[in-house]
């Protein structure tokens, strides 16, 4: 029974412990050398990018850039592909961290009760498009609500953390989820830009302990990167969800995809279960803004998100 009991715990610790095995963060690994281990066709353009490809999942990744396309969705890194005598080389911690665990099909814990988190509310609106006459805090209202609907038809618990227009403080919509011991979280926002072409859709989840943010690659790391947060435990399921929701969302009509980033959102950092943020897409940008002003457009939003969210679960043990 003890055994039984140990045997259950080291499991659970397997899907949760992420932080263990880093390695230096300058240590790297090339393409090719990873194909040959996994069995994956390997193919390199002039030096320039390379392409692996297993039975059922492939990687693109390109010379200079911090981002990789898995299974056709874009997921970004802690650092560049570079040129070496054996071809394009990465972080070693990319490999183990981001591209190991998404192609590994590894297990996840059971999906039962989803948190949905509709961003902003009440005094504080979000972003605001004079032009089409959006506000944010409304727009992620109607999709969670949207989502909420179809999670449950799909046989989900729902939790929301608002469902009016109320201003709840972060910190509360962290504590709604963990006190309804939620099994995901996931927040819903809408994105603005000074650049009137910035458009697309990004997945956020948080940067592992002691790596930046996907905006901060280049610069040095603050204090705040290097502490551990309670939401770290799920560092490999919150990219197994992240992902898991992109491959169904940047599938979608007119959305282009951002990808999977990295970012330290107070509303995530706490909560207790794998946790994502999702930018629907940007209301300043005219196409897109109209766009989203559309109803079936935020349906399709939702419902790819409930897709991403069956295709997770579909891992999970029980
Ligand atoms: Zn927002």
């Amino acid at each position: 029974m003890r055994l039984a009991r140990l045997i259950l715990a080291i499991g659970a610790l397997s899907f949760f412990s992420s932080a263990a095995a880093t390695s230096n963060p300058s240590e790297r690994i090339s393409l090719r050398t990873i194909a040959e281990r996994h069995g994956m066709t390997f193919r390199e353009e002039r030096e320039k990018s390379a392409t692996l490809t297993g039975s059922n999942c492939s990687i693109a990744c390109f010379l200079d850039k911090s981002s990789y396309v898995v299974n056709g969705v874009c997921v970004y890194g802690q650092g560049a592909a570079e040129r070496s005598p054996r071809g394009l080389t990465i972080p070693l911690n990319d490999w183990k961290h981001i591209l190991e665990p998404l192609i590994s099909g590894r297990k996840v814990p059971g999906v039962h009760c989803i948190c949905i988190d509709a961003g902003h509310g009440g005094k504080d609106s979000g972003a605001h498009s004079g032009a089409l006459n959006l506000t944010e805090k409304s727009l992620n209202l109607d999709v969670a609500k949207r989502l909420g609907n179809l999670l449950q038809s799909n046989g989900f618990k729902v939790l929301l953390t608002r469902d009016g227009d109320r201003f709840v403080p972060l910190e509360k919509r962290s504590s709604i989820a963990n006190c309804g011991k939620a099994d995901l979280f996931i927040s819903i926002h809408f994105n603005a830009s000074e650049s009137p072409t910035a458009q697309g859709i990004e997945i956020y989840i948080m940067p592992r302990q002691g790596t930046a943010a996907t905006a901060r690659l280049s610069s040095p790391l603050r204090a705040k990167d290097a502490i551990f947060c309670p939401n770290n435990e799920f560092d490999d399921c919150n990219l197994l969800l992240a992902h898991g929701i992109g491959e169904k969302l940047m599938r979608l009509k007119g959305v282009r995809d951002r990808g999977v980033r990295r970012g330290r959102f107070c509303v995530l950092e706490s909560v207790h279960c794998p946790a994502v943020l999702v930018e629907c897409g940007f209301i300043t940008n005219q196409a897109e803004g109209a766009l989203i002003a559309q109803s079936a457009h935020r349906q399709a939003i939702a419902s790819a998100i409930c897709d991403g969210v069956i295709n997770y679960a579909a891992g999970a043990t029980h």
